[in-house]
């Protein structure tokens, strides 16, 4: 894969796709600009060459339909605040008026086109849709970590027919975090596996077990791994087509030499339900009907003592339903104890990124990632469709 710093972009017309789909509230205020923040290197480096620069990007899932409040006029001018510079904006991506307008382009200005799955072509990945976006360039950029693990038109399409295709910054970075993470890591490695299902996260648990010295399991799916042990989980979510192939994990854990640390105790509670009243009991304790919400104090502190030697951590999931304060104790805990380790940490985007923002060490982590289902793709040990269709160019 060929960086932005290999090919020649002075005085070309760049096409970079990034990723602007960011948070807004119902009157379109941006709630959180960090994924506009994180391009500005790029766009600071394409401009000291002197190129001239089209940005496209998703928001939201119109789903092939023009939604207003999907518009990504907000972003354009939060843009122009930040880099003190008027953005040029089309209320399409595609068309004539884009083609003459982009066409026009001065160097070292700067054009945004509207959200591309305005169009449906963008998600069904549709080779004309492709074609007349990389006809806008004589260079493609993908920045655009977060949606690289989508095979969609502005990621593994457009590459098919740019002249030329290389990776942003951010890619790069986001990509050297993990892969320096997980392949040539300081050792001790240990990886934090929470979230909801064991399912959405098998393939990861799987392969992380080739890398790490620990694994550390919480959440969600931690029931399952306790029902897994023999636990009588009583109410919790708990996936049972599952539980044998947790047993496996557990047993293969074993034969790599990963030490696995499961909840020792949990918070339960009769529902989900930001009131519900909580108790923390011993796994043989749970009442009946109660429900697994958050790990427990013993399993914290066991979590925070299992962290404190680690050089290195990766953490994928909170350890409990962390959106409801009766339930974010051991998601604080484990964040607190990644942050004042000193190791390297990087955390998924996601739910993990707003969880360690919510505990507020987000300032302490060495690198939270812009992308949740992309990141979580590298921790299966695949590779990107976005970065393997810049290969093939
Ligand atoms: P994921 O997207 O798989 O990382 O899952 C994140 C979600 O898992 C969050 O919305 C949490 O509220 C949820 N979660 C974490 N622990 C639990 C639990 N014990 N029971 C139900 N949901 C949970």
């Amino acid at each position: 894969m060929k960086s932005v710093k290999d090919v020649d972009v002075s005085n070309k017309k760049v096409l970079v796709r990034v990723d602007y789909n960011i948070p807004m509230d119902e009157n379109q205020n941006i709630t959180d600009d960090n994924r506009i923040r994180a391009t500005l290197p790029l766009i600071e480096y394409l401009k000291n060459q002197n190129a001239s620069i089209i940005l496209i990007s998703h928001m939201g899932r119109p789903k092939g339909e023009k939604i207003a409040k999907l518009s990504l006029a907000p972003v354009a001018a939060r843009l122009s605040e930040l880099l003190n510079q008027k953005i040029g904006f089309m209320d399409d991506c595609v068309g004539k008026k884009v083609e003459a307008r982009a066409g026009q382009l001065k160097n070292c200005e700067i054009l945004l086109l509207e959200n591309l799955r305005f169009h449906k072509q963008e998600k069904s990945n549709d080779p004309v849709f492709a074609k007349k976006l990389a006809d806008l360039c004589d260079v493609y950029i993908n920045d655009a970590f977060a949606v690289s693990h989508r095979d969609q038109a502005s990621v593994t399409g457009i590459p098919a027919f740019a002249p030329v295709a290389a990776a942003g910054f951010l890619l790069e970075k986001e990509l050297n975090s993990y892969y320096d993470s997980i392949e040539n890591p300081k050792r001790p490695l240990v990886a934090i596996i929470g979230g909801a299902k064991v399912s959405g996260k098998l393939e990861a648990l799987q392969n992380m077990l080739k890398f790490v010295d620990k694994l550390i399991i919480g959440g969600a799916m931690a029931n399952t791994f306790l029902k897994s042990q023999g636990v009588d989980t009583k109410g919790s979510l708990v996936e049972n087509d599952l539980v044998k192939t947790a047993a496996d994990i557990v047993k293969q854990a074993k034969k790599s030499g990963v030490e696995l640390f499961l909840p020792i105790d949990l918070v339960v509670a009769e529902k989900f339900d930001k009131y519900a009243i909580i108790k923390e009991v011993e796994l043989d304790d749970i009442p009946d009907n109660f429900l697994a919400l958050d790990i427990g104090s013993k399993t914290s502190r066991l979590y925070a003592e299992a962290l404190a030697d680690a050089s290195t951590i990766v953490w994928n999931g909170p350890m409990g339903v962390f959106e409801m304060d009766n339930f974010i104790a051991g998601t604080k805990k484990v964040a607190q104890a990644v942050a004042k380790s000193r190791a390297f940490s990087i955390v998924g985007g996601g739910d993990t990124g707003l969880a360690v923002k919510k505990c507020n060490v987000d300032n302490k982590i060495s690198y939270i990632s812009t992308g949740g289902g992309a990141f979580l793709y590298l921790m299966e040990g695949k590779q990107l469709p976005g970065v393997k269709a810049l290969q093939k160019n």
